[in-house]
């Protein structure tokens, strides 16, 4: 069941869901001129998202659609609802969230579809323009309102910022990510050798099993956190805490931070309200595990996946 190479899902160096090295124009959002001159251009594209689904063009492998811009000009009705995704050599790509229009007025627009169900088969850019664009309208569509003064917000910075319209308020509102630490703990035991712990939540797909994880809280490091949510959930103590990688989770706006540490016991107490069952594996017991409604491993597109096969690789 371990074997990638066997289930279609393509495992990037970059990680799902991060946009890499796609130039996110950070440096030009604010200039007006720029941004009139592309929304112009007939090579923009435009991306739409409509009540959280994505537009896909949904043939053997599901891709991300891009339209041109210029031919849908109709659907942007004000030029500030558009959101800049950023470029490349040959195009500017911008997204718009449609979800006010009824079902009946996009259903010419083609196939909408939850990036949650073809994240791990559609090609790696594809998917982590749809997160980015999903995820800055979520963002958008929760952030209507100031939190200070309850006055309406608009968009500034080509879809990147809001701010707040009353002007004795003013205050600027920035994309919220969500920081959660994610951790593969793992345990030497003198008669079974390495074993990673795996444990599963009640509300999870039959089977699955996991690393542990949870939100970082205001005032934490990201390793007392990783600390702090081993102990909170399987009562173990735990050392040689190593930073792994990261990886956007946008359902709805997480980032999630991959970590390494291992535990000083190998005895451990669930907390009943977060996790169902847990249990320590061997390289051996995880290859030989069935995939079944017994045991199976987390999704393809998810870092937990990514640090339990790192785990077996090594
Ligand atoms: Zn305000």
């Amino acid at each position: 069941m371990i074997d990638s190479s066997d289930s279609g899902v393509n495992f990037h160096a970059l990680g799902f869901y991060a946009t890499g090295d796609f130039d996110r124009c950070a440096t030009i959002r604010q200039d007006t001129a720029w941004l009139v001159e592309r929304l112009q251009d007939p090579y923009s594209l435009l991306h739409l998202v409509w009540r959280g689904r994505n537009l896909v063009v949904n043939a053997e492998i599901p891709r991300a659609h891009f339209l041109s811009l210029l031919d849908h000009r109709d659907l942007i009705r004000t030029q500030t609802d558009v959101i800049l995704l950023g470029r490349t050599s040959e195009a500017t790509y911008f997204a718009l969230d449609i979800s006010d229009l009824s079902e009946d007025a996009v259903t010419g627009l083609g196939e909408f579809v939850d990036l949650r169900s073809i994240g791990q088969v559609t090609p790696q850019r594809d998917g982590a323009l749809m997160a980015y664009a999903r995820g800055l309208s979520h963002w958008h569509e929760r952030h209507r309102f100031c939190g200070r003064c309850g006055s309406p917000t608009a968009t500034e910075a080509a879809g990147h910022q809001r701010r707040c319209t009353n002007p004795s308020c003013a205050l600027q509102h920035f994309p919220r990510l969500d920081p959660a630490v994610i951790m593969r703990i793992t345990h030497h035991h003198p008669r079974y050798g390495e074993r990673i712990l795996l444990a599963r939540q009640s509300n999870w797909s039959p089977g699955m099993h996991s690393v542990l994880a949870g939100f970082v809280e205001t005032g934490e490091t990201l390793e007392a956190a990783v600390a702090r949510e081993t102990y909170e959930e399987a009562s173990l103590h735990i050392g040689n805490i190593r930073y792994f990688a990261s990886q956007p989770w946008p359902f709805p706006s997480s980032l999630m931070l991959g970590f390494t540490a291992e535990a000083t016991h190998s005895d451990f107490s669930l907390d009943p309200t977060e996790l169902e069952s847990a249990r320590w594996l061997t390289k051996d017991e995880l290859r030989r595990s069935p995939d079944d409604d017994h045991f199976r491993l987390p999704r393809a597109d998810s870092i937990s996946r990514r640090l339990i096969e790192d785990w077996l690789e090594d």
